[in-house]
């Protein structure tokens, strides 16, 4: 058995019908479904978008994490090492472009198409990410908010508002 409460999409407000099951409200409050009862269309974009965020964040990583010896950059650069074998080091940071190359198109045609715009992708995306894999969240978040502004601002208001899980 369940309960129906009309409800509206919390990103885009489109009419939709919440059905909570018996018992789901002893695992989270009913204001913690309501907070997070978004239509198909919305819940399908961001779900597939953070899948794309958490590729493009393991590959931002992977470099990194490779030489914590130096702070002199966050992917340090290979030929600047003297007498070690730097090759393994340089196929890491091809692959990692590479991989970025990908899954940053991937990125930028999700946010675009959900806006119906035209893709934007420039190289300099990735190397942005590669230049400061450590600022990868906000680098990505800066695209999210440029190409599909209405849809991060009502992003952001809906995660700030999320309710306790607790019922
Ligand atoms: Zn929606």
């Amino acid at each position: 058995m369940s309960t129906e409460i009309q409800h509206s999409c919390i990103f885009c407000r489109a009419k939709l019908t919440l059905r909570i099951a018996d018992g789901a409200t002893e695992l989270f409050s009913l204001d913690w479904w309501k907070a997070h009862g978004a239509c198909n269309r919305c819940a399908d974009f961001h779900s597939r978008r953070l899948t794309l965020e958490g590729n493009i964040y393991f590959h931002a990583m992977r470099a990194r994490v490779r030489d914590t010896r130096t702070d002199e950059a966050e992917y340090p650069d290979p030929d600047a090492k003297s007498g070690q074998s730097n090759e393994g080091y340089k196929a890491t940071l091809e692959s990692v472009r590479r991989r970025l190359t990908y899954w940053t198109k991937c990125f930028a045609k999700r946010v675009c198409d959900f806006e119906s715009r035209v893709i934007n992708w420039e190289p300099d995306f990735v190397d942005m990410i590669m230049q400061h894999p450590a600022q990868v969240k906000v680098i990505l978040d800066g695209y999210f908010r440029d190409h599909a502004p209405s849809t991060f601002k009502r992003w952001q208001a809906a995660r700030a508002t999320q309710p306790a899980r607790t019922p």
